[in-house]
């Protein structure tokens, strides 16, 4: 059976206490877990202060930027490991991750070298009584160890998002991979050695969330920063831990995105944009869109394209070129769609389309694979039109005008992200600012330059990250002020 170490100070290394992780496919096991007890956490975290303080903490910059080029390299050099290792965790069709999930790990590293490469620094001159006047200059310093706690859907691409970053700005991390996706973050591990990261720079602890790693790392003294990306639940626990020591966290949370689809749209675009919006990844991207807002002119013929879209969808093994939806990434989490399944119906939502488990053949049987599922009728207060669901799955509803369809837009805890499609440019600045969300898309949808700013409004999220953006989180900005 396949074992998946922890890696700390640049060594791999097992632990007493293992856990199974099961294939989304199948159902069966695929590999031990090897899941980091209190003293392996500690082991990691102390490893890291002590790679700041050495050989990592006096690099230059531009050292430092080669180093992470080289990491990008390595990923980009073991590209089928990587792909092969991230299918084989979540189940998704290789035509996703080989143009996402693992470009997007590399282009991480790169992306954040250049932006600490290129960064300049802000300047005030100032008078002074005595005339001789004086300057003040910005200067960053690396936080120092920053612990990053990863969800499951994007493991790769959202673990190295935070990790490239953080090692531009000089710090070091420790890991916490979600326990459902371990193995490419414990890959890396072999690339950061390959690529010269010195010992105790990218440290990697496997294991769950309360009493297990999770809680390790965001309770440790030593942890200077916390940055996670999850459930808006599990980010508060995350802040009350950081509470404790005064540390900065960034929280990149959950989702309930609304499309809105206006009936002067390109209605093609506006359909393959739907289409990936709410079922890529089987619907598990925090952006994506479970609330679809259709202009009435054009709702009928909306419903009924994304109706045939959805059911032409292959399920399948993420080998298959034909494949472009693989399973949920657990029995858990399938279990938890269901449940929304049952309660949209319940609601009073008529079905569109799916609602249940497909039958799938031979092996596949026992693996973690949902219908991708529309509704319509349900009314604004319903929990389905409220809560994050997380699976491919999405009502929709006909508006009449435009502050109607933003008034309901808007009426969400959550305020992540939405996608607008219309052909009135003055209107879609007007919808996309007026929206309550952190990224407002206009004729798109998960179009990324990484130098803009990422997160969420109101329970989607606390901070930015991207580009500049990222130096306030992984530097502490200090005015140095000197008197001529
Ligand atoms: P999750 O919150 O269940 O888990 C995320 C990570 O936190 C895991 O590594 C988990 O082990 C750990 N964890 C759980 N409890 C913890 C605790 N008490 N202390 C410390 N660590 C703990 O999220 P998930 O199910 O892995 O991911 C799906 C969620 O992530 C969705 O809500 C989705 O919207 C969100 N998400 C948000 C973004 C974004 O950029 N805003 C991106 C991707 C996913």
């Amino acid at each position: 059976m396949k074992q998946i170490l922890n890696f700390i100070n640049g060594e791999y290394a097992a632990s007493s206490r293992t856990f199974d992780k099961r294939s989304p496919l199948t159902g069966q096991v695929i590999a031990q877990v090897h899941e980091a007890d209190r003293e392996q956490v500690d082991a990691a975290v102390r490893a890291a202060r002590a790679a700041l303080r050495g050989a990592w903490g006096r690099l230059t910059v531009a050292e430092r930027v080669e180093r992470l080029y080289a990491v990008a390299a390595g990923i980009e050099k073991r590209f089928d490991e990587f792909l092969a290792a991230e299918c084989e965790d979540t189940g998704k069709p290789m035509s996703l991750a080989r143009h996402i999930d693992i470009p997007r790990g590399a282009a991480n590293f790169r992306i954040f070298a250049d932006v600490i490469k290129n960064v300049p620094t802000e300047f005030f001159e100032m008078a002074t009584p005595d005339g001789r006047g004086a300057i003040n200059y910005g200067y960053r310093t690396p936080v120092g160890v920053v612990g990053v706690i990863c969800p499951w859907n994007l493991p790769l691409l959202l673990m190295t998002w935070k990790v490239g970053p953080a090692l531009a700005c000089g710090n070091a991390v420790v890991v916490k991979p979600s326990e459902e996706t371990p193995q490419t973050a414990a890959l890396l591990g072999e690339v950061m050695n390959e690529a010269g990261i010195p010992p105790g720079v990218y440290n990697v602890v496997h294991g769950f969330g309360p009493d297990s790693a999770g809680e390790f790392v965001t309770t440790h003294p030593g942890v200077n920063a916390i940055t996670f990306t999850g459930e808006t639940r599990t980010g508060e626990a995350i802040m009350k831990a950081a509470a404790k020591g005064a540390r900065p966290v960034s929280l990149e949370m959950g989702g309930k995105n609304a499309a809105i689809v206006f009936a002067d749209c390109d209605f093609d675009a506006a359909i393959e944009g739907t289409m990936r919006s709410v079922f890529a990844n089987c619907g598990q991207v925090c952006l994506g869109t479970e609330r679809v807002y259709v202009e009435r002119p054009i709702f009928e013929r909306f419903v009924e394209a994304l109706k045939r879209g959805a059911e032409g969808l292959q399920l399948g093994r993420p080998e298959n070129p034909a494949t472009n939806m693989g399973p949920l990434i657990s029995a858990e989490h399938q279990a938890k769609v269901l449940s929304y399944y049952k309660l949209a119906v319940e609601e009073g939502a008529t079905v569109v389309t799916g609602g249940g488990v497909p039958t799938m053949p031979g092996e596949l049987a026992g693996g973690s694979w949902i219908q991708p599922t529309i509704w319509t009728g349900l009314p604004q207060t319903a929990r389905v039109m409220k809560e994050e669901i997380f699976g491919p799955c999405c009502h929709i509803a006909p508006f009449d005008t435009e502050d109607e369809v933003l008034a309901k837009a808007n009426d969400n805890d959550y305020g992540l992200a939405c996608a607008i499609w219309t052909r009135d440019v003055s209107r879609a600045h007007r919808v996309a600012q007026r929206m309550e969300v952190g990224l407002s898309w206009v004729n798109s949808w998960f179009l990324r330059d990484l130098r803009t700013p990422f997160g969420g409004a109101k329970q989607s999220g606390i901070g930015r990250e991207g580009g500049v953006h990222s130096l306030e989180f992984y530097t502490e900005l200090k005015n140095v002020c000197i008197k001529l």
